[in-house]
């Protein structure tokens, strides 16, 4: 989508750190990171939340799940544990408008969130 900043990182307009990309998904360190291990997780098409999720796109969410799944192992925080969060919306804290699962990870994370 046009002026989507994730979209541009897909398409390599925009630079990012990648961790892993198939047809589907792409994974990226984000510039932000909020724990020693920050990690987003996007599909490649433009879904703009979680609100925009139905029958025919929701197929993604497993296949994004998988990725994580596979990330986590890699970068040795799936035993101690991890958080996969998606802020959805202006309440929820979405600021960038194309659906992502962030993965936080390699510190004790409190819980609720502010
Ligand atoms: P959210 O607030 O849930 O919409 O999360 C958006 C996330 O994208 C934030 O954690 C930002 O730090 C991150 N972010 C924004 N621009 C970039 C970028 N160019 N590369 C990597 N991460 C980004
Ligand atoms: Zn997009």
């Amino acid at each position: 989508m046009e002026g989507c900043i994730f979209c541009k990182i897909v398409n390599g307009e925009i630079p990012s750190n990648k961790l892993y990309e198939d047809d589907k998904v792409y994974a990226f360190y984000d510039i932000n990171p909020e724990a020693p291990t920050h990690f987003l997780v996007i599909p490649k098409d433009h879904i703009e939340s979680a609100n925009a999720l139905n029958e025919k796109n929701v197929d993604i969410i497993s296949h994004i799940f998988m990725v994580i799944n596979k990330l986590v192992v890699d970068l040795g925080i799936s035993d101690k544990g991890y958080r996969i969060v998606n802020n959805c919306g202006e309440d929820g804290g979405q600021t960038v408008n194309h659906l992502h699962f962030h993965v936080l990870g390699g510190r004790s994370l409190q819980w609720p969130p502010g």
